[in-house]
């Protein structure tokens, strides 16, 4: 009752995020300025619906068969602090996000389990973000402004890439909220190491330049699930509900940063190809991020060449502002 118009709207976005992946697919093969003209319409068609669907929602939010009709919906949203947002639409988009992830059986394990394991006293707190993507803080939860004109972008599990998409960030960071709520402990030792040679492992860096000291085992059970608890709960079970394409890496990128974007892509396919990067090569890798000009790690050099390069490069550097974190 109500909810047609955005049910409707909904399933008008997620044709739009088909034609998106078709886009992108083109767009990084050619990178052909005419094509991400088009993928920044399409983008923007993407917010103007989400808009609409905000609108929608806000106003079934007063009707009171709605209420009935959705009890989990609106006892989760009692169990989210919105008083610190300072853009009050947000709270709008954050109510979309969750009636979408309710529509399917993922979400609604993912919320109810929230719903079960936050104290009487623990709410998400809702803020605001400069930055471009969703993130969480133990139980703070940050929310971007709007961002039509760029669109942020992941490895998929078939090599190519896809765009992140609202409702499913969400959903991953309530996921991580989830892990956080159980006390879910990720190590490299348990849950995820790169030295036992699986190329996938290779996407979920904390940090390109101290690879093994910072891999994101975490990250690795959220978008993936490595655990058998909690049914295998994971952002690619919720993709997989929607019928999305599903996420093979944790680190994006923004689509319309060319240099950023062809350099992430040399990167995935050669780890996509299983061609493990030898210890030399893991120390161009952040090269490759920092300097524009620099050569990709294709040259052979001899073994003296290599211990000097290794030794020049020792000196740790961040990485951390080349791209959003999710
Ligand atoms: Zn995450």
């Amino acid at each position: 009752m109500g909810s047609q118009k955005i049910d409707k709207l909904f399933s008008d976005e997620l044709s739009l995020y088909a034609d998106l992946d078709k886009l992108i697919s083109t767009y990084t093969s050619s990178f052909c300025a005419e094509i991400l003209a088009q993928i920044q319409t399409l983008q923007k068609e993407v917010a103007n619906i989400q808009r609409q669907q905000a609108a929608e929602i806000q106003a079934l939010c007063d009707n009171i068969d709605f209420e009935k009709e959705h009890p989990l919906f609106f006892n989760f949203i009692n169990r989210i602090d919105f008083s610190n947002l300072e853009i009050p639409e947000t709270k709008y988009l954050c109510y979309l996000s969750i009636y979408k992830l309710l529509r399917k059986a993922t979400g609604q394990a993912l919320i109810s389990n929230l719903c079960h394991h936050l104290t009487e006293n623990q709410k998400i707190i809702m803020r605001n973000s400069k930055d471009q993507s969703i993130y969480v803080k133990e139980f703070d939860f940050y929310h971007p402004e709007i961002d039509e004109d760029n669109t942020l972008v992941v490895a998929g599990e078939q090599g190519s890439i896809i765009p992140i998409i609202d409702f499913i960030a969400f959903g991953h960071e309530l996921i991580h909220i989830l892990h956080r709520l159980l006390d879910f402990k990720f190590n490299t030792k348990h849950d995820f190491k790169l030295s036992d040679n699986n190329p996938k492992h290779w996407l979920y860096l904390g940090s390109f330049l101290e690879p093994e000291l910072s891999p994101k085992p975490g990250e690795y059970a959220t978008i993936e699930s490595s655990r058998h608890t909690l049914n295998g709960m994971s952002e690619n079970k919720i993709r997989a509900d929607f019928g999305l394409p599903l996420r093979g890496a944790w680190r994006t990128v923004k689509l319309g940063d060319f240099t950023e974007l062809d350099k992430y892509l040399y990167f995935v396919k050669k780890i996509k190809n299983g061609a493990l990067f030898s210890t030399k090569e893991k120390l161009e890798i952040p090269l490759m991020f920092f300097d524009r000009k620099s050569r990709r790690p294709e040259k052979v050099s001899s073994a003296k060449e290599e211990e000097d390069f290794t030794i020049s490069q020792s000196k740790p550097l961040s990485l951390y502002s080349f791209c959003s974190i999710l």
